[in-house]
């Protein structure tokens, strides 16, 4: 299929795909495929506005029944699963099946939130004052803004959007200003939900397209108390003081530097395995993907080796194909990134293997790398710092505790995991002095979650939690209630006031 056939086939139409003054690109030649209308800054308050009337009618609207709108989401998106999913692949450059899993993890999300929409619960609580009972009631708390990134173009939408859905919230989205035409077709099938669920709120679900600015004026507005933002370190570090600065609630999710401890009991075979998938899948453009390979003294030439032999024999191609496995990095800068810190790589120390640009035997245009594998005598700078791109840093140890300590030592604090036999080693990553990490494995690797745990990482990674388990809090406001069904009216802690 040429891009127009592929982005036709998803319902994108000629006035959808031109006329406007955002160009987009694909990665897998870099071929203009779309020159697409950005909001204009002055519309955001009419956009805002509008979700706040769609909110006056939306919360009143019985958890069930917001469900109903979030399963009809589930059934369209299972319907066009293989034309979204070649969308993702022709603007994010991610191989078809990791394409068609970015769309399985949407129609996951929308069974989950389906599911919690029967089962928004809060507690009950028992009162001290006689006659007296407590409970937590959750509310709707109003427009919920996402912000997401480019490589996880539509999931982190669905993540976000099926929750605060459910939750009795609007939702106004900016997708990445690469990633506009997933957006698009995304906004479609969420059209076709919408006229089959009949009375939703007009503004209820909107879409704003354009770059920093255009998020700026859903991070600033106090009429959007929850700002989801999915991203670069950089980016959180600017919205979050903001959201902060007008006490909005912020759900940040950003950079990681995820790292393997492979102990010397590891299956070595099956860490291989998890490794190789870990780190090169999604052309290592995953928040979650393995930057850190921290492999005990005894075994690490051992799996060095493994793991040169694995990578050569990795497909690196167009993305389009049932055999590639490596598609493109996003965009020729992401690859002048990627060599800019192999060389700083070799200037502390680092032996590198891989890692060149590839212009044989893919599509022209496009930024296609071999993964690197890099051998660094220590965690210095450039290992602490995620560069969005398939490289793999090596470190040996030799105790646990160094072990855990370097996995610790980084800024980031997203996905971690080791791969032991030794149960002791096991408990001891899962532990309270473990990993510090806001997802911990054992013998899995570190990327590639499933929806059903809270999804989010701690420091520089900014602490937020999406998805599954109880990330729905987040988007609601917890009220205690407390009901006097006596004659009387005893204070708290015995306080006598009497008049
Ligand atoms: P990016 O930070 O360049 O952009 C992310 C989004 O933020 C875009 O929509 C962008 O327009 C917007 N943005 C940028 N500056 C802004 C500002 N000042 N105000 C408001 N909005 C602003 O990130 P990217 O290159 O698209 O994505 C890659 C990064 O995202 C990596 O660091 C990756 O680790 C991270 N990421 C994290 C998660 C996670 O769940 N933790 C998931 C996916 C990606």
């Amino acid at each position: 299929m040429t891009h127009s056939e592929t982005l036709h086939a998803a319902g994108l139409t000629a006035p959808d795909l031109t006329g406007g003054t955002l160009p987009v690109h694909s990665p897998i030649d870099g071929a203009e495929v779309a020159r697409i209308r950005e909001t204009a800054p002055a519309d955001m308050a009419g956009v805002i506005a509008a979700s706040q009337q769609a909110f006056k009618a939306w919360r009143d609207v019985p958890a069930p029944r917001r469900g109903e709108l979030v399963r009809l989401l589930g059934e369209e998106l299972r319907a066009a699963k293989a034309e979204l999913g070649a969308v993702v692949t022709l603007e994010a450059g991610k191989i078809t099946s990791e394409g068609l899993g970015e769309v399985q993890e949407m129609i996951d999300i929308c069974d989950f939130a389906v599911g919690l929409s029967r089962q928004i619960y809060g507690l009950t609580i028992a009162s001290e004052r006689p006659g007296h009972r407590m409970m937590e009631s959750w509310h709707p708390l109003g427009t919920c803004a996402i912000i997401s990134a480019f490589n996880f173009p539509v999931a982190v939408w669905s993540w976000n959007a099926a929750l605060a859905l459910v939750c009795g919230n609007p939702v106004i989205w900016k997708p990445s200003e690469k990633t506009p035409l997933t957006a698009m077709t995304c906004m479609k099938i969420m059209d076709r939900a919408l006229a089959r669920f009949g009375d939703a709120p007009a503004g209820l679900v909107q879409l704003v397209i354009g770059g920093p600015a255009i998020g700026e004026a859903l991070v600033t507005s106090k009429d959007i108390p929850v700002v989801s933002a999915t991203g670069s370190t950089r980016m959180g570090s600017i919205v979050g003081p903001k959201v902060a600065a007008r006490f909005g609630r912020s759900i940040l999710e950003l950079g990681g530097n995820n790292a393997m401890i492979v102990a010397p009991s590891a299956d070595m075979d099956m860490a291989v395995r998890a490794i190789v998938f870990s780190a090169v899948g999604t052309a290592g453009q995953r928040c979650t993907t393995l930057r850190r390979l921290i492999a005990h003294n005894s075994i690490k030439a051992d799996l060095v080796a493994k793991l040169a032999k694995a990578y050569a024999s990795l497909p690196i191609g167009d993305p389009r194909h049932a055999t590639t496995l490596i598609g493109p990095l996003v965009d020729h800068p992401a690859r002048d990134r990627m060599v800019a810190a192999l060389d700083k790589a070799r200037a502390e120390g680092g032996t590198v293997h891989g890692g060149a640009p590839v212009t044989q035997g893919v599509p022209a245009g496009g930024a296609y790398v071999a993964p690197a594998l890099v051998e660094m005598p220590a965690q210095s700078a450039v290992v602490k710092t995620e560069t969005f791109a398939p490289i793999l840093y090596v470190l040996g140890y030799d105790t646990l505790d160094e072990a855990i300590h370097l996995q610790n030592d980084v800024p980031q604090g997203l996905s971690s995991c080791i791969f032991t036999l030794d149960m002791r080693e096991a408990g001891a990553f899962l532990g309270a002095a473990g990993s510090d990490c806001g997802i911990a494995n054992v013998n899995i690797g570190p990327s590639g979650a499933e929806i059903g745990g809270a999804f989010g990482g701690e420091k520089e990674t900014g602490g937020g939690r999406e998805s599954g388990s109880d990330a729905w809090k987040g988007y609601m406001r917890r009220q205690t209630n407390t009901v006097n069904y006596s004659a009387a009216l005893p204070l708290a802690q015995g306080v006598k006031f009497d008049f």
